[in-house]
């Protein structure tokens, strides 16, 4: 099953992928795809479903982040060999953990906003695996039970303050604004399988950067969810971005970072694909707060005109 939601920024209805790729309309039967609709009980009820019967969605609208009210929204760095290897660090004996602030999620296709200071904007394709059940303290056998389904990200960078200006953690560089694509869907477990063999790809302006496959993560994601739920209470709604594999412009000789009017492609064939331009923060002030957490797409999406 493939959960979306799509319209406009701040108003979106949640939907259903049907099995020809056609949006079928879920609001008259939830009011949104909350944290609670993602729990075993709620996501086995909307399986049982006859998706026929539901209204076909008519045109290609924008799309939102799959799900609503994401608690927390959690990245592993260096989980890739050939990663941590351009990186040029050590394999990491554990997870590395950092946060990308939840105000920075947007929708898979919507703008990127290059910070005013960016001087090194980069890209990252990765497998996200999405909470349904709250987890803590959990063994990794049972990890995945915890799972309500996976999702494309883009865990976009901002290196010289993930790095250089960073204080020393990297949350400074990976949390700003519309740096959080994620989608185009929610896909369940059931139609993934094993999570580990999972084909990433991302291209720059039509030329291929990254090509990976999550079999070469450094830990998998049971590994993962059991580690974190360790460290932490994950909830319903928690966001967790596997890492990417090599090919990042950081990593390239000379390094290439991202300019305005660049266009950044990614996909997985199980999850779908995501389309970002890059536009520059300067010329595209954000909305003033009183606007709340929306704010900011909701300005993009009016300055689209969409
Ligand atoms: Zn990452």
């Amino acid at each position: 099953m493939k959960l979306l939601r799509y319209g406009p920024v701040g108003s979106e209805r949640p939907g259903i992928l049907d099995a020809q790729g056609v949006i079928r309309d879920l609001s008259p039967l939830i009011s949104d795809i909350t944290p609670e609709v993602l729990a075993p009980d709620a996501l086995h009820a909307l399986q049982a479903l006859d998706v026929s019967q539901l209204q076909a969605v008519p045109g290609q609208p924008r799309l939102g982040v799959p799900w609503t009210g994401m608690p927390t929204y959690l990245g592993i760095g260096l989980n890739y060999h050939d990663h941590a290897a351009e990186a040029g660090l050590p394999i990491p004996r554990e997870p590395i953990m950092f946060a990308k602030w939840t105000s920075c999620v947007c929708g898979p296709n919507d703008d990127t906003l290059m910070p005013i200071e960016a001087t090194q904007l980069d890209w990252e394709v990765e497998l996200g695996v999405v909470i349904g059940k709250v987890a803590r303290n959990v063994p990794e056998h049972k990890a995945l039970e915890h799972v309500a389904g996976y999702c494309l990200t883009n865990d976009v960078s901002e290196r010289s303050f993930q790095i250089g200006r960073s204080g020393g953690q990297w949350s400074k560089g990976k949390g700003f604004d519309t740096f959080g694509p994620v989608g185009p869907y929610l896909v369940t477990p059931d139609e993934i399988g094993d999570p580990q063999g999972l084909d990433l790809w991302l291209k720059v302006n039509g030329q291929r950067m990254q090509s990976g496959n999550t079999r070469d993560m450094i830990f998998s994601c049971a590994q993962l969810v059991s580690y974190c739920s360790r460290m932490m209470t994950l909830r319903p709604g928690d966001l967790i971005s596997t890492g990417t594999p090599s090919g990042v412009g950081m990593g390239m000789k000379p390094p290439r970072f991202l300019q305005i009017g660049d266009v950044v492609e990614l996909g997985c064939p199980a999850l779908g694909s995501q389309r970002q331009r890059i536009v520059g923060a300067q010329e595209n002030p954000l909305p003033d707060l009183q606007h709340g957490p929306h704010g900011t797409r909701g300005f993009l999406q009016h300055r689209q005109g969409v």
